[in-house]
């Protein structure tokens, strides 16, 4: 939207004088009082006049403007804006799939189209249907949870992060968690191994070195005051070169002969096999059991596809003893985003299906070839909206998995690169085209990178979300 240009006065300056009382516009406004009630749609009359009253004081508003007509339209505007949410709908073109600072995993059809009707109305989150008692909600995804991980318990709790938190508070506050030098990761949001063990009570045992931990740093670690073995994914960054860590398969053994528990957090995980459609593999809780660790977490919105979730799954006297502890009623998962979740992983148990049903699986699958046809045919239609100032080309792109998931392994991907054109201000003209694109009714989020604005398309499965915005995006460059 460009700036209203205060200084040009149109037709005869206003008179304060002229200026309509709240009460002289609230009578002119009867329906929006009958739609709205007082209490907003007045607030924002004295809003709206206090700020004509300044322009007219500083000889920037005409007598036109002060017509209640217009007031009265402006007022309905304004009261609309009130209303409309914050949180918005907006377009992922960074090449980032489950990007955090958008939302991370697109929620499944399946999942979403039920939660209307079952959010307005009670239900069984906690009343067993057969019984007529009390239930466990942990009920309603721990059989799903069990039968695609082979665990055999598990609990749920808002995110990883707590699921984490809990974990380590409930099998080691007041003693000793070993983990490798090479696993204190940092993850986004102010997660950071060393504190999330403070923060849990436990006092971390670190051992080995950045890049080789070996079995027996774990071994010499060991004494009476050790309570847990900690593995951490490293999923936010790789160590390369001469490096060494203890598998899970070994660690297990080594805590188990002492009698101690061993903790994975995988961060991400995945359920399914990635590597079957071609993606790099992710470690799966499937398999960090099957090596013998006692309880593994993983979140529920990253690779898995679904609602902001820490899933916990493991050994049945270790759930148990997680699921006492008293953090987990502050943490545990509401309604809403359980409902989700049972629906995102009932859809596992259709795994062919799931690159149709599961939408974080049917970004990463998207055929390049496709990706590329959607950037020729998109390329033409978005030059026309932004010429001659910018110029569009076709391009291949490597986008990115996101949210710490596999962090160093890329995704062909294709789309537009829009370049300013002439030489000078070629900064404040992407600032200009990054705005405008942000500011559109769907908002559209790109990456700008040497000096030009990268429009990723792996995310954008329907064009017409883009294209029908061009007109307003012309408009606005205009
Ligand atoms: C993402 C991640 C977390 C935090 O999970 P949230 O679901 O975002 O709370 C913890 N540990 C690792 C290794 C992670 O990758």
């Amino acid at each position: 939207m460009a700036a209203p240009q205060e200084s040009v006065v149109h037709g005869s300056k206003a008179n304060p004088k002229d200026l309509p009382s709240t009460d002289k516009l609230l009578r002119h406004c009867a329906p929006l009082l009958a739609e709205h009630g007082h209490t907003l749609v007045a607030a924002e009359a004295r809003h709206l006049l206090d700020a004509l009253r300044l322009r007219v004081l500083a000889g920037q508003a005409s007598a036109a403007q002060l017509a209640l007509e217009p007031l009265a339209q402006q007022l309905a505007q304004r009261v609309q804006q009130r209303l409309s949410p914050r949180m918005r709908a907006v377009i992922n073109l960074t090449g980032t799939v489950i990007h955090t600072n958008l939302g991370r995993a697109l929620l499944a059809d399946a999942a979403l189209q039920p939660l209307l009707q079952l959010m307005a109305s009670p239900n069984n989150l906690e009343y067993d249907l057969g019984s007529g008692g009390r239930g466990d909600r942990d009920d309603v995804v721990e059989g799903l949870l069990c039968e695609l991980t082979g665990a055999e318990a598990a609990t749920v709790v808002n995110n990883n992060a707590a699921a984490v938190l809990l974990g380590i508070a409930a099998l080691a506050r007041g003693r000793e968690v070993i983990v490798s030098r090479g696993e204190l990761v940092e993850i986004g949001g102010a997660f950071r191994m060393p504190d999330v063990m403070a923060s849990a009570g436990a006092v971390m045992v670190e051992v080995g070195t950045t890049n080789r931990t070996h079995a027996r740093d774990y071994e010499q670690a060991i004494n009476e005051r050790t309570a847990l073995l900690m593995k951490v994914h490293t999923s936010n960054y790789q160590v390369q070169g001469f490096t060494a860590a203890v598998q899970e398969a070994e660690l297990a053994a080594i805590a188990h002969a002492r009698g101690l528990p061993l903790m994975s957090d995988l961060g991400s995980g995945a359920l399914v096999d990635l590597s079957q459609w071609g993606l790099p593999a992710e470690p799966l809780p499937q398999q960090m059991l099957a090596a013998g660790c006692d309880v593994v977490s993983f979140s529920g919105d990253k690779l898995l596809g679904g609602p902001q979730a820490g899933l916990i799954v493991g050994r049945l006297d270790v759930i148990q003893k997680i699921r006492k502890f008293p953090m987990k009623r502050a943490l545990r998962m509401s309604k809403l985003p359980m409902a989700v979740l049972e629906a995102t992983l009932r859809l596992y148990l259709r795994p062919e299906k799931l690159t149709e049903t599961l939408p974080t699986l049917r970004l990463l699958t998207r055929p390049l070839a496709v990706i590329e046809a959607q950037a020729r045919s998109l390329q033409p239609l978005v030059h026309a909206a932004v010429a001659p100032r910018y110029a569009v080309v076709t391009a291949a792109m490597q986008g990115q998995i996101g949210s710490g998931s596999l962090p160093v392994a890329r995704l062909p991907s294709a789309g537009l690169v829009i370049a300013p054109q002439g030489g000078r201000n070629l900064g404040s003209a992407l600032d200009k085209l990054s705005r405008a694109l942000r500011e559109l009714p769907e908002p559209v989020i790109g990456r700008i990178a040497d000096d030009k604005l990268w429009l990723d398309l792996r995310c954008l499965e329907d064009s017409a979300h883009l294209s029908r915005q061009l007109p307003a995006l012309q408009e606005a460059l205009a």
